[in-house]
């Protein structure tokens, strides 16, 4: 048995459909007898809409307004997806950042993360339920909802896998692996097979969204085994990994 954490990035929770489609691919590894911690962030274009609104109140909204409100689009993917995993007949339960006691410190819109307290995580997990988290959100020391920058749920999903020891961070998304250059933008982009934390910090410092900067420096602190996947991939069931799934359970 192993312990896996997977990170659900908008695209791949933009609909209805994408979202049963990920609570299938996460049956997947529950059935290997895996334990499963999901971290997802807001459903594609709903951040946006969330800054827009704010936007057209004020040119400089309050940061601690600002993130009660942006942190709001997570809160509906943590729950869409718990209930389309329990629908699979799984146990499932969704946890805000602060429910899981992400602490941060206090820097509105940019915030850090500090701690976390597994403690309710693991007895979610060893009851055999699937954990969903909302990315991208915690909590500082006076309770206030703090969010950590743009692209932060990756972020979110490494700081969990550090936290609670796991066994690797899958970070789901809308391309199939890191290349060499933004494959979006550069047909010739070459996927690679792997990728030094070192190497992937310069990416992501150069402006690659693929990986935020600060889960990139969080995985080489921790040493946090990382691979980034499509959600897309082999149609329903996605790129689910047979080989790596039952190599990690003996
Ligand atoms: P998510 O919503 O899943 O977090 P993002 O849009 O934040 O997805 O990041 C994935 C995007 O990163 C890809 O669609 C791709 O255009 C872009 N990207 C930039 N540089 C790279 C790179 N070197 N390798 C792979 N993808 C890259
Ligand atoms: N929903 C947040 C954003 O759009 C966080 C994330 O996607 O990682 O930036
Ligand atoms: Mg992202």
């Amino acid at each position: 048995m192993a312990l896996i954490v997977q990170k659900y990035g908008g695209t791949s929770m933009g609909s209805i459909d994408r979202i049963k489609n990920v609570a299938k691919r996460i049956k997947r590894w529950h059935d290997h007898g895996h334990q499963v911690i999901v971290v997802v962030s807001a459903m594609s274009g709903e951040t946006n809409r969330l800054i827009d609104l704010a936007n057209q109140i004020s040119s400089t909204p309050d940061p601690r307004e600002y993130d009660q409100m942006v942190s709001t689009g997570e809160q509906v993917s943590i729950s869409l997806l718990s209930m389309a995993i329990q629908e699979l007949g799984i146990g499932a339960r969704s946890f805000t950042g602060g429910q899981v006691a992400i602490r941060t410190d206090n820097k509105h819109t940019k915030a850090r993360i500090e701690s976390i307290d597994s403690e309710n995580i693991q007895a979610q997990l060893n009851a055999g339920n699937v954990v969903v988290v909302a990315g991208f959100q915690g909590v500082d020391a006076e309770g206030n909802i703090t969010t950590l920058g743009r692209g932060g749920s990756d972020t979110t999903g490494v700081a969990l896998a550090a936290a609670l020891d796991a066994d690797e961070c899958q970070i789901y998304t809308d391309v199939d692996g890191v290349y060499t250059t933004d494959p979006r933008v550069t047909a010739k982009a070459r996927k690679l097979d792997k990728i030094t934390f070192e190497e992937m910090l310069e990416m992501a410092s150069l402006g690659s969204k693929v990986l935020q900067i600060r889960a990139v420096e969080f995985a080489g602190k921790y040493q946090v085994p990382l691979r980034v996947l499509s959600s897309f991939d082999e149609g329903q069931d996605g790129s689910f990994d047979e080989e790596f799934a039952k190599m990690l359970a003996h």
